[in-house]
This record gives C-alpha cells, structure tokens and sequence, in this order.
C-alpha cells in the first residue's frame, strides 16, 4: 500500500514537472520570436521577404500594418473583373465537383529511390475541367540575390530589396532557392497533369526577377492564381510547420483579392499539411510583402517547411517526401477552384 502511494505520489510529481516544462519552453519560443521581430524591424532593409523566409511572428502583422496604412496608394484597388471571371470558372466546378474524389486513393510508394519529383496518382478523370485555368508558379529566390530597392506596393514610397537569396537547409545542405525551383517544376508539371495551364516565373536560377516584376507575370498573363513557392528558417531549430501568406483585407493595393487569397492560402496549407503530415501553422496575414502587394490576382505564399528544422528540412529535400509535397499542392490547387 506505501508503495502504491509512493509510486502514486512520484508519478503525480513527474506530472508536475513536466507540466512546468511546457510554458517553459513557451517562453523560449516567444522571446526567440521577440528577437526575431526586432530583427525584422531593423534588418529590414537588407532582408527582402524576410517575413515570409523566416518566422513571421503574428504581433509584426500589426505594427507593419500600421506602418503601410499611412502608405497613400495610387493604386489601391484591382480591376473588378477578377471576381467575376473566379465566380465564372466556381460555377464551372460544380459540375465536376463528384469526381475530386478520384484523386483520393492515388498516391503509391513506389520510385523511393528515383531522385527526380514525380507523382503517381492516376490521370483525373476531371482534366478537362481545369481547361482555361491558369496558374502562376513563383519559384522564390534565384541563383543571387539583388539588394537594390523597389517600392513594396505600387506608388508607395517604402522600399524593400528586390529579391534576396533565402534560407537554407541546415541538414541538407540545400539551398532554399534551388528548393523552390525542384518543386515549383514537379508542381508545374502535376498541374499540367491536371488540366491546368501554368506560367512560370522562371525555370532556371540564372535570373534576375525582382518580386514586383514577379507578380507582374502573374498579373499580364490574367492569372487565376498565384502561388509563391518558399521555405523558412528560423534561429530555433525546434520551430517547424508550413504556412500560407496573404494580404490583410485592409491591403492598400489588393484588399480586392482578400477572401480569394485567404481560401487560396487556406486550401494549399490543408491540403499539403494533411498530404505530408507537416505540421499545419495555417495561414498569415501580411501587407508589407512586394510580391503580394504588387499582385493584382489572388495570391499565397506558401511557405513549405522549416529548412532549419531537422525533420522539415529532410523531408523536403527526400524524394518520397517531395511526391507528397507535390500531390499536397495540387490538391489544393483544385480544391481552391472546386474541383
Ligand atoms: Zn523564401
């Protein structure tokens, strides 16, 4: 009977303890991301997209935000097209919307030593349903950086480096501009698949695309959406998950394409969370990044993993997780439009 008790007592202590080490390691991650926004803020001339490259903490939404409200915008609102020509092809999806479960069952194992990124999942049956459609792919980064200055919106006068060089994986060597790349392809590639028309901003990492001219691809060629394609980092290797990045609905230049951002953003991170098991951080809401802010379709970055985290970063760069990453993007992709 002592020794229930006192094996009883030891485990009521071992909770105790290990409850304790919960808001502990809380703590850590919240002043680490206290650094990282002072960080942001003075850095944030010579780290382009930094927010979206590393750990974007929810409180800079904010402060940003605020900063860029006092922002005059020239050119504030998009054409009002978009959301007619988005309810026209929603309308199309719901006449093909029975067979989105043909994807289901598709994927297999199999090719777990093929380097290259391909999916397996059987033709849809739905192809002809993603006729018409265009999707931009931005593979983020290139080969080199370019620290020169553009404005972050149109006609504002905050400027921002035109595109910076990224992250990279601490485990995998990889650098996160090359990542981008391998998987904005094999995306490239499953969308055809799919039915889908795709432009790509670029294909190769020797080219100099400042992150407004990006969005520029993506806005001449009408597109139906645009995905940024990204990895993260973070200085605590713990921190792992992917996430979405849109405007706020008080985007000085595109609040228009808000809501079909947000479900842009909403639908890949479901869809490629519940395809990988990485973990799911859902979707951020920012104003102060070029390549969102100079878009006038709907738009997401989407932020793959952590290249800093040990489990994200392997998964990412192995080609059976890749498949996955692949399969998890168009899903989303054709849940966006319905299909
Ligand atoms: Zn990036």
């Amino acid at each position: 009977m002592r020794k229930l008790i006192t094996v009883t007592l030891m485990s009521f202590l071992l909770l105790v303890a290990c409850s304790d080490k919960e808001p502990a390691s809380e703590t850590v991650q919240s002043s680490e991301e206290a650094v990282q926004v002072v960080n942001l803020n003075l850095g944030y001339d010579n780290k382009e997209e930094s927010l979206a490259d590393d750990t974007v903490p929810e409180d800079t939404a904010v402060s940003e935000e605020s900063v860029l409200n006092e922002d005059d915008p020239e050119d504030g609102s998009s054409e009002e097209g978009y959301s007619e020509e988005l309810s026209a092809s929603d309308m199309a999806a719901e006449e093909s919307v029975s067979e989105a479960a043909a994807y289901e069952n598709g994927s297999s194992e199999t090719d777990e030593t093929d380097d290259t990124v391909e999916t397996v999942t059987p033709a849809p049956e739905n192809k002809a349903a993603h006729s018409g459609i265009v999707v931009c792919i931005d593979p983020g980064h290139q080969g080199k950086g370019n620290s020169a200055k553009e404005p972050v919106g149109p006609g504002s006068d905050q400027m921002k480096a035109k595109v910076s060089s990224g992250t990279e994986g601490r485990f995998s060597g990889v650098t996160e501009h090359a990542l981008n790349l391998q998987i904005g392809l094999a995306l490239r590639d499953e969308l055809e698949r799919r039915g889908y028309t795709v432009i790509m901003t670029r294909t190769t990492e020797d080219v100099d695309l400042s992150n407004s001219e990006r969005a520029m691809i993506a806005n001449n060629n009408n597109a139906d959406a645009f995905i940024r394609i990204h990895a993260n980092g973070s200085d605590n290797a713990s921190v792992s998950g992917a996430e979405g990045i849109c405007q706020t609905k008080k985007n000085p230049w595109n609040a228009n394409e808000y809501a079909a951002s947000r479900k842009l953003c909403d639908a890949l991170v479901n869809n490629y969370s519940a395809a990988t098991g990485i973990k799911n951080k859902g979707v951020i809401e920012e104003d102060n990044m070029s390549g969102i802010n100079w878009s006038q379709v709907p738009v997401c970055i989407f932020e793959m993993g952590y290249m800093t985290n040990k489990s994200d970063d392997l998964f990412m760069n192995d080609s059976s997780g890749q498949k996955k990453m692949v399969e998890g993007l168009a899903n989303g992709v054709d849940e966006y439009f319905g299909r």
